[in-house]
């Protein structure tokens, strides 16, 4: 057996190392490596990922349907020469009917960098539209918004995974880690071992606020309440940093008069958080010799996600914590690629190296390295949902390319979604499975995955890491790179390379001194080194493991504060919708599912989606264990498997969000959007619920779309 390629697990944002073997005829294995943030740890999903290289489902030929637009016709096989010409005549047909911003393009935040970059790239330079964003909008912008006000940069954690063993105490806002990424949990664990003190807010008692000293238990969506709380009483207490505020922050003064009226009681009675708890939450953060605040999308992802990330930071910043050691505020990243996916050009703000587009100096830069007219780059576009909604309307999109996205089960109203997606005059999908979405298309493409391309991620920590190939793509298969250059190709622009390493060498120059600046960092150096931390401005800089220890980004140096206030979520509960939904994630599936539902292994644990709820509410409701439960909004409906816990508040209900059909978590969702981030307030919304069944009716689970391969009629 030949030796294991070190690479990256493919899907969250703590990028795991792994080693893969690739031995034929035996199937490829996964072994974990010592790496940084994994320590040789590995959860189910980075074990099983490998089973899906080989899957039976997986797509290796292109499809096509004879009529686009009629997605009554079926998919049938085709060649790539065949596809690439359907997608080019259709984008030339809706440029022609509907001008360049009829086509729009829908990345992901599992892209390589490399993929990220070219994609913006695409979309400004062949295609000359403003209509690209990506999932990431889904994920990470509320606390990216933030950061970048606060702070002048958005970089999930300004310090390394493992300094997290190091702080005294760490307050995790809406995070559930021994879930969502088990292997992080050694650092905190090792913190504990020596003495630190840990304290979670969730509206459940989650597997990592289980394992916390103290659990904030408060109403879902009353977040901003609670942070502006803690900082009343920090101030009151005089836990204030005052140095600190006075020598590296401005805007202090508004801030300390607008939570002058968030009293703990106050705060009790809007939270259902206890004032003693909160008394005590505060003592322990302003005693601390080091503190973290982590928030997560528990805390983010709500109509005012924004505010409350900056609530936290506030909180951080009157502390004196940030650039202090082992200590500050960070938010812990969803997606593997989820901060480089936001850095380098897939956001419809965007220029690569977190430039903005309506910048003219970023935008003469950039352009003049695509060798292009800074005029003719076009200007920012509408975020995810604003796409969305606007599909197939005057001035929206009407011809769509999707990469590395299942729109249809991961955005918010699910129903609204598939409406728009109806209205799309042509619809192309590119992904390694038939998603849920590419099911709809016109034209599904097949992709490689993680271990048979090249390239680069950049994790949590804003460590860009390599990708390695241990494997060929399957035959008929081509990289998204391919299918970037082959369609600029036939749009009259040859400039795109097809290249991992030569696209990854025109990002370093389109980053060079913007604030994710890569110009340093190469491959080479990625491999000597572990990775690279951004920025990193030279081939002779060391990279920036942590930032702020001297200054903040900003034009003073200063970070800012920002008052921000308490709002009722858009959506709270009455009479016809009396309880509260919150969504998100459990450890044996990962965002849409289009992957980890295909896993035998993962379907084993986990394959019946279960609503939680709390056995007072399912008495008062006659809903006993494993019973069916239709669940019910303003926007659709959906059925889950009851679970029965009393770690749930007794008004809320928790549905995880990784299947589609009849148990499609956003069917129910609030499409509402941070006025900031444009984030959809996935963690809120006010819903009703009914038995629909036994324990012995069938699970609600719709296996994911699968296409029968069939012989190509017409194979180019
Ligand atoms: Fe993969 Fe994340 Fe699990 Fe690590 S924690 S194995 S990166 S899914």
């Amino acid at each position: 057996m030949g030796a294991a390629v070190e690479t990256h697990c493919p899907y969250c944002s703590l990028q795991c190392g792994v080693g893969m073997r690739v031995d034929p005829p035996r199937a490829p294995i996964i072994e974990p490596i010592e790496f940084p943030t994994n320590l040789g740890g590995l959860c189910a999903k980075g074990w099983s990922a490998a089973e899906l290289l080989t899957h039976a489902d997986r797509l290796t030929t292109p499809l096509v349907r004879d009529v686009p637009g009629d997605r009554s016709s079926p998919l049938r096989p085709a060649g790539w020469d065949e596809a690439l010409d359907l997608i080019t005549a259709e984008i030339q047909r809706a440029q022609r009917t509907y001008g360049a911003a009829g086509v729009g393009c829908f990345g992901g935040g599992g892209l390589t960098n490399e993929k990220a970059y070219q994609l913006g790239k695409f979309a400004r330079v062949a295609l000359r539209t403003p209509h690209i964003d990506y999932n990431g909008r889904f994920c990470m912008s509320s606390a990216a918004t933030a950061a970048n006000r606060a702070f002048g940069v958005d970089r999930g954690l300004p310090f390394p995974v493992n300094d997290i063993a190091d702080a005294q105490v760490v307050l995790l806002g809406g995070s559930n880690p021994a879930d969502t990424m088990p292997p992080a949990m050694q650092f905190f664990d090792a913190g504990r071992a020596a003495g630190a003190v840990h304290i979670v807010v969730d509206p459940r008692k989650t597997a990592t606020a289980r394992g916390a000293a103290l659990h904030l238990q408060p109403t879902p969506g009353t977040d901003l309440a609670l942070a502006n709380g803690l900082l009343h009483i920090a101030i009151r207490e005089g836990y204030v940093d005052k140095a600190y505020v006075d020598g590296r922050t401005t805007g202090f003064d508004a801030v300390r008069a607008a939570v002058a009226a968030w009293w703990p009681d106050r705060v009790e009675r809007i939270t259902g958080v206890g004032e003693a708890l909160l008394r005590r939450t505060v003592r322990l953060l302003g005693t601390a010799r080091s503190a973290m605040i982590l928030t997560a999308r528990g805390a983010e992802q709500h109509s005012n996600g924004t505010d409350t990330a900056q609530a936290y930071i506030n909180l951080a910043l009157a502390l004196g914590l940030p650039g202090r050691a082992a200590s500050g505020y960070g938010t812990i990243t969803g997606q593997g690629n989820g901060q480089g996916g936001r850095e380098h050009g897939q956001k419809a703000d965007q220029l690569p190296g977190y430039r903005r587009i309506d910048d003219p100096d970023a935008r003469a830069h950039v352009a003049g390295v695509w060798g292009v007219d800074p005029g003719d780059l076009p200007g920012p576009g509408v975020s995810a949902v604003e796409m969305i909604d606007r599909f197939g309307t005057p001035g929206g999109v009407h011809a769509l390319l999707v990469f590395a996205s299942n729109i249809i089960v991961s955005a918010p109203d699910r129903n609204r979604v598939r409406e728009r997606l109806a209205a799309l005059d042509f619809l192309a999908v590119s992904d390694i499975f038939l998603s849920d979405t590419a099911a709809l298309a016109d034209v599904v493409l097949p992709t490689a995955q993680w271990a048979e391309e090249e390239g680069t991620m950049t994790n949590l920590e804003g460590r860009v890491i390599r990708r390695r190939r241990a494997k060929p793509p399957p035959d008929g298969v081509l990289d998204d790179l391919s299918t970037l250059a082959a369609l600029a190709g036939r749009l009259g622009n040859a400039s795109f390379s097809a290249d991992p390493r030569t696209v990854f060498d025109e990002l370093r120059r389109a980053s060079a001194g913007g604030i994710a600046d890569y110009a340093g960092i190469s491959y080479e150096r990625i491999d000597a080194e572990q990775g690279v931390f951004w920025p990193c401005p030279a081939a002779e800089h060391p990279g920036t493991p942590r930032l702020f220890a001297e200054r903040f980004p900003t034009p003073d140096g200063r970070a800012r504060f920002l008052k921000v206030d308490h709002r009722e979520p858009a959506e709270p509960p009455d009479q016809d919708y009396p309880y509260l939904l919150t969504t998100g994630r459990i450890m044996q599936q990962y965002q849409s599912g289009n992957q980890t539902r295909r896993s035998r292994s993962l379907r084993l644990s986990a394959d019946d989606p279960k609503v939680e709820l709390h056995p007072d509410l399912a008495r008062r409701l006659g809903i006993e264990a494993a019973d069916l439960v239709e669940l019910h909004t303003r926007r659709g409906t959906a059925v889950f498997r009851a679970s029965l816990t009393d770690t749930i508040r007794p008004d809320t209900v928790f549905a995880p969000f990784h299947w589609g059909g009849l148990a499609s978590a956003n069917a129910l969702t609030d499409p509402t959007l941070d006025r900031h981030s444009k984030m959809p307030a996935f963690k809120v919304c006010a819903v009703a619920l009914r038995r629909v069944g036994g324990p012995d009716d069938r699970s609600p689970a719709t296996p994911p779309p699968v296409h029968l391969p069939a012989p190509s009629r017409r194979d180019s």
